[in-house]
């Protein structure tokens, strides 16, 4: 029994086949990193998550030229996910040469574009509504980094934009006719259960179509790894267990029509510093599942009617 509206049954339901992203780095870079917003980044940002991208200028792919080249996939099962930094900083002219490369790519059946809120502007939006209606038979969504609605948490992060902007973000992209994915992370040091269950139920009334759960990694390079290996104990990282019951209070409480991208996150092992039992994504998936099983969750299911 599937108990929650995967981005895997969704893609079966809605293209009779699986989808499988392929992370793009366009070489931008991030307003929170150039100086305009800040210089240090988000607090966790070890480059965007951009570790297993492509680099990409719009020249035609192969799929030889993918890190993970999915053995069960065809020419067009896979999505261009333009993943490193800030995928709408950087001038129109270039957006549009790189964006309609990979819709006119036949590998593809799609792409999807991770941005920040506040990069998404009246130029960016009419380009991004251009493509979305001149390839109305490709895949086409938008992904940003809210992480959390919460002020106190924005501020730890160093997010550097307001809930506000993201609100108006979302409406002018459906205004737009895209499709936006959220990123929501979990285990960030003070959000209590409460505060992320918040999250999701603003992320409800925003009715978004997609969302991705994510764990907050401790990884090496990063201001927050810095800080976790100068002393440890100053944060509570979350065991494998409370993850799993975190993330299935999530699911209860998520709209049912929302397609989940992401219960876990995909961190470089080689930097990761905690939580470790993070490495074992196989287990994390299963110990997710099992605490579904028992008790009893599907996905809305504690959403009042
Ligand atoms: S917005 Fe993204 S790319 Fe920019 S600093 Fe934050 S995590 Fe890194």
């Amino acid at each position: 029994m599937e108990r929650y509206l995967s981005f895997a049954a969704w893609c079966r339901e809605t293209y009779g086949r699986r989808l499988y992203r392929t992370a793009l780095d366009a070489n931008m870079t991030c307003p929170n990193r150039d100086g305009k917003i800040g210089t240090r980044g988000c607090i966790f940002c070890a480059g965007g998550s951009g570790d297993f991208a492509v680099k990409y200028d719009g020249a035609p792919m192969k799929r030889e030229d993918m890190i993970f080249n999915h053995q069960n996939a065809s020419e067009g099962d896979y999505i261009a996910y333009f993943q490193a930094y800030t995928n709408t900083y950087a001038p129109v002219e270039r957006l549009r040469k790189l964006f309609t490369a990979a819709l006119e790519d036949t590998l593809f059946a799609g792409i999807s574009i991770a941005t920040r809120p506040d990069c998404v502007d009246e130029d960016v939006l009419c380009l991004l509504k251009e493509l979305k209606q001149n390839y109305p038979q490709k895949m086409f969504m938008v992904e940003l980094g809210l992480q959390s609605i919460h002020e106190t948490s924005a501020k730890w992060m160093r997010r550097g934009y307001p809930l506000a902007v993201f609100d108006e973000c979302v409406r002018g992209l459906h205004e737009a006719g895209i499709d936006v994915i959220v990123h929501v992370i979990i285990g960030i040091p003070d959000e209590t259960t409460e505060m992320i269950l918040e999250t999701i139920h603003h992320l409800n009334e925003c009715h978004i179509q997609g969302v991705k759960l994510q764990l907050l990694h401790y990884l090496k390079g990063t201001d927050l790894g810095d800080l976790y290996e100068k002393n440890p104990d100053q944060f509570h990282v979350l065991s494998l267990e409370e993850y799993a019951d975190i993330i299935a209070l999530c699911i209860a409480h998520l709209n049912p029509d929302i397609v989940i991208h992401r219960l876990s996150g995909d961190g470089n092992g080689e930097y990761l510093l905690a939580p470790l039992w993070s490495k074992d994504k196989r287990r994390v998936l299963n110990t997710i599942s099992r605490q579904l099983k028992v008790k009893n969750i599907t996905q809305g299911c504690l959403l009042k009617p």
